[in-house]
């Protein structure tokens, strides 16, 4: 892999966690999880099933920024942890036909 990830380390983590624990309790996500609906399978859930996930994990340089944060069901948010990002990719692009 030639993809360029940036040095993690706890300061970033703590700053980005805190940041995603503020912006969960914001209007702005509020009326994001509304909608119900999974940005990954795009089924319909209630509001208080959904879960804020980071598309790119903290953990690989992702932030906490509206952009990359969406709502996540149960389900998807369990797979996304068991898979390899690659695996991921790949149910993703199965799910999506
Ligand atoms: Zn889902």
């Amino acid at each position: 892999m030639n993809q360029f990830f940036p040095a993690i380390d706890e300061t970033f983590l703590k700053k980005e966690r805190d940041k995603a624990r503020k912006l969960r309790s914001s209007q702005w996500w509020k009326r994001k999880r509304s909608l119900g609906i999974c940005h990954y399978c795009r089924h319909n859930f209630l509001p208080k099933e959904l879960t804020m996930d980071h598309m790119i994990p903290l953990a690989r340089g992702g932030k906490s920024e509206k952009f990359n944060l969406v709502p996540c069901c149960k389900e998807c948010n369990t797979k996304k942890n068991q898979l390899l990002p690659t695996e991921w990719e790949e149910y993703m692009a199965l799910i999506k036909k």
